[in-house]
């Protein structure tokens, strides 16, 4: 049932063995991808009788054995028709009320935040390697999540965040028994010291899109809402963009989806939402560049986002471009006010970085880039944290 065939670069498409741990392209230095060999007869109707869990689509993810599964329960996200969000916006905007708004309700996966599938893939993968020691640079809801799988894998965690990181993290890095190292700076210093320290100390770097799994793990949120609609995906999809591991991970799914026939061409347009202090990949975008240079100065409340430079920014751009999407930027105060919008008209609540898809529909919407007869999904990525 190990249908992973090798790991091949995502610039220059050189293969590298998936038997050894692996970062980057050694040719290049650019992403990994893990490809599969999906001629194996699999159908989307024997999902039907599996557990509703993200290991239902497990002939196209890389953990061969299951025994080296590091599961903590990770369940497939509510979609949720926002109809009364839809109305709100719809009035907002002085427009039609947009009938199909669905929220992607990540916020229910264990560690408080969609960041649980990918870590789970990466410390999954870990353990099948016999790697003991993971360091990890991060914004804050990666680290939560990579200290609480490594602890239930028995694989040392080493955290480098930001000491402005939620407190949230900080605490749950903490009560998982990490390694916490504050920096001093933003998650691009805390990721310089990673790579600098790692090959002295024996860590692995796991990184998002320096390591091969995280991706494999987030492209089961394009699985799940495929499988949610019919396998028909909706027009577009608002994702809030840090590292890009989201939209690169359901870019790959889609693709891989079509191969094996479950999915005709159609997708999504992708619409990027970053912060007005942080937003590198709109910046690129409306400049029409094939990469994203590093932001100054980084800062926005919604910590996710605070990512002033991303390995994987021409992948991002790439799947932005190729989907016939956009990349837009929105205030902190934009934010701070879809914080109240979706609690108060579906009874969700969000996350900030969740709270900035509903700033960007708002937006999106009375630009004319979102006409309201659309069927839109957002991306509600974490829990809200008080
Ligand atoms: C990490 C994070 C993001 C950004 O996700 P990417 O897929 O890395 O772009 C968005 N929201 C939350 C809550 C996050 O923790």
């Amino acid at each position: 049932m190990r249908n992973i065939k090798n790991l091949e670069c995502s610039k220059c498409a050189k293969t590298h063995l998936h038997t050894v741990p692996q970062n980057v392209c050694h040719a290049c230095g650019k992403p990994l991808f893990a490809r599969y060999s999906l001629t194996a007869a699999l159908k989307r109707e024997d999902l039907a009788s599996r557990a509703p869990t993200l290991w239902r689509y497990r002939e196209l993810l890389p953990v061969g054995d299951e025994a080296n599964i590091v599961s903590l329960g990770e369940t497939m996200t509510p979609l949720i028709h926002a109809k009364r969000l839809g109305a709100a916006v719809g009035t907002l905007c002085k427009r039609a009320s947009l009938a199909e708004v669905w929220i992607k309700d990540e916020s229910r996966l264990p560690t408080g935040s969609f960041k649980a599938r990918g870590l789970a893939m990466a410390v999954s993968m870990a353990k099948a390697l016999g790697l003991t020691q993971l360091a990890i640079p991060s914004a804050g809801n990666a680290a939560t999540a990579l200290s609480l799988y490594a602890a239930a894998a028995g694989i040392t965690a080493h955290i480098f965040m930001p000491k402005d990181t939620p407190a949230f993290n900080r605490e749950t890095c903490e009560l998982a028994g990490a390694n916490i190292t504050l920096i001093d700076g933003l998650i691009s210093d805390a990721g310089r010291i990673v790579a600098e320290r790692k090959a002295a100390e024996g860590w692995f770097d796991v990184s998002t899109l320096k390591e091969p799994y995280r991706v494999e793990g987030k492209k089961t949120m394009g699985f799940e809402l495929a499988e949610q609609f019919g396998w028909e995906l909706p027009d577009v999809i608002i994702y809030p963009t840090g590292g890009g591991t989201g939209i690169v991970g359901m870019w790959k799914g889609f693709a891989e989806l079509e191969a094996l026939g479950w999915i005709g061409e159609k997708r999504p347009r992708f619409i990027s939402v970053q912060a007005v202090g942080c937003a590198p990949i709109v910046k690129a975008w409306e400049e029409g560049m094939p990469e994203a240079e590093p932001w100054p100065d980084a800062h926005t409340i919604a910590s996710g986002l605070r990512v002033p430079q991303a390995i994987g920014d021409f992948l991002i751009l790439q799947a932005i471009r190729e989907s016939g999407g956009a990349a837009i930027a929105v205030t902190d105060d934009a934010i701070r006010e879809a914080m109240h919008l979706l609690p108060a008209t579906e009874g969700l609540l969000t996350c900030p970085e969740g709270a900035a898809t509903v700033a960007a529909l708002k937006q999106a919407v009375a630009n004319g880039m979102i006409s309201p007869s659309e069927r839109v999904v957002l991306f509600n990525t974490g829990g809200y944290q008080a």
